[in-house]
């Protein structure tokens, strides 16, 4: 029977560590990162069109509906990679922040080439779909498999690990919007303080240790981020004194998140925030390979 219509769930990412090791001399940085996922997800809606047509509709209207979105770009790759006659309808159900720090765009990107596989029926391995996606964008082959894993060389070098001790995750996103591309630009690689240590984090994870994994989390790009916006501090310093197990800046930022075992205190820490910024995220963490494709 063929398949006209599946919704797959795109999830957000946080950094549990983000190191950057050098400039490259391709412009680009060498990272080094834990990476997991959440279950604060966008839903990506794909449908079969006899014509050859991409469209794509997001119901956050400032998000772009044309190549510059990673779902868009997914769908132009794959018909032309691959000669496919039909077209498709994308539809996002925006609930990722956008410029976050949470690679929402490149969850959607992923979430699209894997429906397009079987929407399109193009029988491709998730290895298959990983590389493509590293046209795409450096977090977009972490994406597409989901779960937890340590990233390098731009984030496209993926060990997966297993999933992390379970917990709760508070997300909070000031009003602002920060450009990936300018963080990295105004990080000066040789004089970062200090560097996380990733291999704890990978011990951590391995052995369950929730309170090595909290200890752990560290991300060189706070350095930029912190000192340029003032409210990512405040957020951050309102987590610790409300009783966050461990916090930390995701990505390039600006969205801080707060890791919790006990749900008392996710009240608690929700309602501190609250009253201080406007979009805060309660979600449970992932971090299992999980990769839903709903038809
Ligand atoms: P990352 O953590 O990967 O750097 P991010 O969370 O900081 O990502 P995104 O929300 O992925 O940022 O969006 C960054 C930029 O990508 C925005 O300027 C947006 O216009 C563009 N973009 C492309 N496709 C999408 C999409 N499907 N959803 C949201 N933004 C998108």
């Amino acid at each position: 029977m063929n398949v006209l219509h599946i919704s797959v769930k795109a999830p957000a990412k946080i950094n549990l560590t983000l190191d950057v090791l050098a400039k490259r001399p391709d412009g680009y940085h060498e990272v080094e990162m834990v990476m997991t996922t959440v279950d604060l997800a966008d839903r990506v809606d794909l449908t079969l069109r006899a014509d050859q047509d991409i469209r794509l509709e997001c119901s956050a209207s400032f998000v772009p509906d044309d190549s510059r979105n990673h779902a868009y770009k997914a769908a132009m790759i794959l018909q032309e990679r691959f000669n496919v006659e039909k077209g498709v309808s994308i539809y996002i159900d925006k609930q990722i922040p956008v410029s976050a720090g949470l690679a929402g765009g490149s969850s959607d990107g992923a979430a699209t080439l894997r429906g397009l596989n079987k929407l399109w029926n193009l029988g491709l391995s998730l290895d298959q779909l990983a590389l493509i996606g590293e046209e795409i964008g450096s977090d977009v082959p972490f994406c597409v498999y989901g779960g937890t894993a340590l990233a390098r060389g731009r984030g496209e070098r993926l060990t997966p690990l297993v999933t992390p001790p379970s917990c709760w995750v508070v997300m909070a996103k000031p009003p602002i919007g920060v450009s990936t591309a300018d963080v990295y630009g105004n990080l000066a690689v040789d004089q970062i303080q200090k560097h996380p240590s990733t291999n704890e984090m990978v011990r951590a994870i391995e052995t369950q240790d929730f309170s090595m994994m909290c200890r752990s989390l560290g991300n060189v790009l706070e350095e930029v981020t912190l000192q340029r916006y003032p409210q990512v501090r405040q957020i951050k310093e309102l987590m610790l004194s409300s009783g966050a197990d461990g916090v930390l800046m995701s990505g390039s930022g600006p969205t801080v998140y707060a890791l919790l075992q006990k749900e008392a205190k996710v009240h608690r820490i929700y309602n501190a925030l609250r009253g201080f910024v406007k979009d805060v995220y309660v979600a449970r963490l992932l971090g299992g390979a999980e990769v839903k494709v709903l038809a």
